[in-house]
């Protein structure tokens, strides 16, 4: 007979979705939790990004917990301080700043003798039944192999590291990189400095106006509960969010061709010199990298002051930065807009699971999960936005509460006593891997472009699959999939 089991759960990370599994627990009834954070401040991403410009390209309507809308947003794609804003009021209202452990880094977690030993930087110790990676996909930054970065007698800085001591009205500013970062950055500082866009591969542009809500708008919105569960799920975006998750599982579809077809006439109609357009023209299909929003960069990058360089970085100097063709580009401010290391999660710190087996060692050839959620060996440890899972042009608030649902019935098994240990088999994991290797190939992340996307084995890591599925995949776990001890 099963009976009821205390557990303690270690949750890795406050941002949004160490938030949403410290709440998701307390609705269930485990309390005893802790959440251990190695910043002064919950947030995650939303707390490390302030660039100007810094704006969520999914509604700011649909970028909130399902159970926690918002009526307040200041316009239809969000500010990044006001959902930083919006993760730190959540936390006060649900009660869960209590449980978070700030300025704790993990350094290393071991499951033995039927539990997880925690240790921190700092040397504090704790266990747990239960751990919760909630590190988050991209946080470790890409610094640039340039040469002679470091020369740099201006300002330089990575978009996740913004200075803003640093004054740049009027200044000769160089930003190197244009996928959803820097293309905001461009579009926030155009007109108010000189711009040079350091462009290494173009960007395909998916057009999205971004109008402010007034105030009756947003009063509308705090007095009915009904209209704002249907921004929340905003027919026309969710319709949009359906048609562009199920055309990049296919590089040949209807979907694809529909949205080449509208960043091709964004392109064709809002860049006026026949040069700059070719510059500005990806030689690949529209979705193979991940597609930025944006209703105002190719306004910005045709300013009189901006200026898209497209030749080759050769390095950097003390006076700016000097392309292949000879010419230095003189700078004051030199931002990286880089992007990240896809592959730590949540690594550096060592985790070691049942029998010595290391995570860095399974890892040895990219980082992947079952579901995107478990890993042979790790019992009693779940990711959220792991590695595998969706990511792309929506919600990953969504996606996390979806993997919540599938986490929470593991951890009832344990909690309601029907094992001690839960973990997912080799072979399902090899078989998972196998399908979603196969599925890889014909997605359009696969279709001759680079990106974050594309692992070190050459095979897109994120989940190949339509969005239907992933619903289905999360609405049970297959216990066939998983060992009971
Ligand atoms: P990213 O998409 O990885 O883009 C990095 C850029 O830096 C690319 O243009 C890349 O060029 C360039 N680059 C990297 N190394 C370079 C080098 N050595 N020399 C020249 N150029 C170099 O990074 P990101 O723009 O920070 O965005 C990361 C992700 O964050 C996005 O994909 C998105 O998921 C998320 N994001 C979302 C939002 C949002 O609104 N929701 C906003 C910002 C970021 P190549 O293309 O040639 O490699």
């Amino acid at each position: 007979m099963s009976t009821t089991r205390e557990l303690r759960v270690a949750i890795i990370g406050a941002g949004m979705s160490g938030i949403l599994a410290a709440i998701k627990l307390r609705e269930a009834g485990i309390d005893n939790i802790v959440v251990y954070e190695k910043a002064d401040r919950i947030g995650g991403t939303w707390r490390e990004n302030t660039y100007p410009g810094l704006t969520c390209d999914v509604p700011a309507h649909s970028y909130t917990y399902s159970f926690e809308p918002y009526p307040d947003w200041s316009s239809y794609l969000a500010p990044g301080e006001e959902i930083q804003g919006y993760f730190e009021r959540v936390v006060k209202k649900y009660g869960v700043g209590e449980v978070i452990r700030f300025s704790q880094e993990l350094a290393r977690c071991e499951f033995s003798e039927g539990q997880w030993h925690l240790e921190m930087k700092n040397g504090l110790k704790d266990k747990a039944d239960f751990v919760i990676a909630a590190t988050g996909v991209l946080h470790y930054i890409n610094y640039p192999d340039i040469p002679g970065l470091a020369s740099f007698r201006g300002s330089l800085m990575h978009s996740a590291k913004w200075d803003h001591s640093v004054p740049l009205e009027g200044k000769r500013i160089g930003i190197i990189g244009n996928g959803s970062t820097g293309v905001q950055i461009v579009s926030a500082l155009a007109g108010k400095a000189k711009l040079k866009h350091f462009q290494r591969s173009a960007q395909w542009i998916m057009p999205v106006e971004n109008n402010a809500y007034s105030d009756q708008q947003k009063q509308a919105f705090a007095d009915d509960e009904e209209l704002l569960k249907n921004m929340q799920n905003e027919e026309t975006y969710v319709k949009a969010v359906m048609r562009f998750t199920d055309a990049i599982t296919d590089a040949e579809s209807e979907g694809i061709h529909e949205l080449q077809e509208i960043v091709t006439a964004n392109l064709e109609e809002n860049v006026v010199d026949p040069k700059l357009r070719e510059m500005l023209r990806p030689d690949y299909l529209v979705a193979c990298k991940r597609l930025v929003y944006s209703p105002d960069y190719y306004e910005a990058i045709q300013h009189p002051d901006s200026d898209l360089v497209i030749d080759d970085i050769e390095c950097v100097e003390p006076g700016g930065v000097r392309t292949r063709d000879g010419k230095l580009h003189e700078l004051d401010v030199l931002v990286l807009a880089t992007g990240y290391e896809v592959g730590p999660f949540i690594r550096p710190a060592e985790v070691i699971g049942r029998d010595g087996v290391r995570l860095n060692d399974v890892w040895a050839s990219g980082p992947t999960a079952y579901m995107a959620i478990s890993v042979p060996g790790f019992p009693n440890f779940a990711m959220l936005n792991g590695p595998t899972g969706p990511v792309g042009n929506f919600s990953l608030i969504d996606i996390a509460e979806r993997q919540w649902g599938y986490i929470e019935q593991l951890i009832e098994l344990v909690h309601s006593g029907q094992c001690r240990e839960v973990s997912v088999t080799a072979e399902a994991l090899d078989e998972y891997n196998e399908a979603r290797i196969e599925a890889a190939k014909t997605t359009v992340f696969a279709s001759g472009c680079t990106s974050w996307y594309i692992g070190a084995d050459g095979v897109p890591i994120t989940w190949p699959w339509s969005y239907d599925r992933f619903i289905e995949e999360m609405a049970k776990p297959q216990l066939e999939s998983y060992e009971l001890v």
